[in-house]
């Protein structure tokens, strides 16, 4: 039976006078999205609720920046068969164009086998720097446009989904929708703050998830996060270009250049806030972490020491978000729990682009009073 589809709520004009869900989703990032979705067909009797603080996707989410690299090389021992199902999910289709390409991975290191032609000596000193493994299997897709896809089709099979709206949580499911609008000075203010009740609440709220918890709740985790940029890297690159890792960088083709990600060593302590860091005294929008590792890699890739590398001028000029660290381990899979009967976290963070989509899977089917899971199968 086809589901008619959900209200959206996407300003403050459109009147809201529900008072209660069966399930509410906190944050529609790609975990939150992907979860809503799965949910509206494992347990279409109930009624849900997508709540989202900014728009669809949310430009200050990890979703819209994060790598969106698929490789085995990234999967903990022990969940290959989950990560698979991700991959053959995004390859699919069911979730739409999310632009999902096959494009080998090769982690670079001194010594190993000569370069292939792909890699370009402008880039990757042939000197100092061979071919040390190789992922055939990897690929590209945009998590940005699945985290989309995946709420708009969550919305067409039943989910309803607030925009604009940023939740509190003073009690286990009594939830504090707070309805923002933006002011003619671009100030973002709450226009009106409504309550419903939740039979279950999810909050997917990426790297503030812990934070929703503790501050409404009183419930400490152990999670952290990390604020993790992502830098362009202005080069000639092709449809033939792999994606390379040298050390813990990461360097992801794009249409014209490349977007480097860092590896995140570590989680950022408490209070962090980002800011730009110096090179050679000069003010950059390079936090000083990641200035360090371009450093150590200078000579292995040259580009880096070129004015392909866009460094800005301070941190508003280059792309960052805050990353959940699930456990506080830059090393750790996506994960759910339970923090109170009715209550769930779910957190992607570092390794959702390999195994998102079978951990939102996994807290749907369990939500939904099912045992068996497809890559069990
Ligand atoms: P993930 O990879 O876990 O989906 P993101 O950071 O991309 O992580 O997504 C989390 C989403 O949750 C963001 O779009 C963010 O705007 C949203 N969010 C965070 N806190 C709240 C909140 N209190 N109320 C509603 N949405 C929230």
């Amino acid at each position: 039976m086809t589901q008619p589809a959900g209200q959206v709520w996407a300003h403050v004009g459109q009147a809201f006078t529900e008072t209660s869900f069966d399930l509410v989703v906190i944050g529609a990032g790609r975990m939150g999205a992907a979860l809503s979705l799965f949910l509206r067909r494992l347990a279409p009797e109930r009624r849900l609720l997508l709540v989202e603080e900014g728009g669809l996707p949310n430009e200050d989410g990890a979703t819209l920046l994060a790598p969106g690299v698929w490789s085995a090389v990234d999967v903990p021992p022990g969940l290959e068969a989950r990560a698979e199902w991700d991959r053959a999910l995004l390859a699919s289709g069911d979730l739409g164009d999310v632009q999902f390409g096959e494009r080998p991975l090769l982690r670079l290191a001194p010594g190993g086998a000569p370069l292939p032609p792909e890699v370009s000596p402008e880039w990757a000193d042939p000197e100092r720097l061979g071919v040390g493994a190789r992922d055939d299997r990897a690929a590209l897709f945009r998590p940005g446009g699945l985290a989309l896809n995946a709420a708009q089709r969550a919305v067409g099979a039943g989910a309803n989904l607030m925009l604009n709206t940023r939740v509190r949580l003073r009690a286990p499911g009594e939830i504090l929708l707070d309805r923002l609008t933006v002011t003619n000075t671009h100030q973002i203010v709450v226009h009106e703050t409504c309550r419903v009740q939740a039979g279950s609440t999810v909050i997917a709220a990426g790297a503030r998830g812990p934070d929703l918890a503790e501050h409404g709740l009183g419930l400490h985790t152990p999670h952290a996060r990390a604020y993790r940029q992502s830098v362009r890297l202005n080069l000639k690159t092709g449809g033939e270009t792999p994606i390379v890792r040298v050390g813990s960088l990461t360097l992801r083709p794009q249409q014209e250049g490349f977007t480097l990600v860092p590896g995140i060593a570590h989680r950022d302590p408490h209070g962090y806030v980002p800011t730009g860091g110096h090179l050679t005294g000069v003010p950059t929008g390079l936090r000083r972490e990641l200035l360090e590792a371009l450093v150590e890699h200078m000579e292995d890739l040259p580009a880096l020491a070129s004015d392909a590398l866009e460094l800005g001028r301070s941190i508003s000029d280059v792309a960052g978000a805050w990353v959940a660290l699930p456990g506080g381990d830059p090393a750790a899979p996506p994960r759910w729990e339970a923090l109170a009967p009715g209550l769930w976290l779910l957190l992607g963070g570092p390794k959702a682009d390999a195994l998102g989509l079978s951990t939102a899977y996994d807290l749907a089917a369990t939500l939904a009073g099912q045992t068996e899971r497809p890559w069990d199968a």
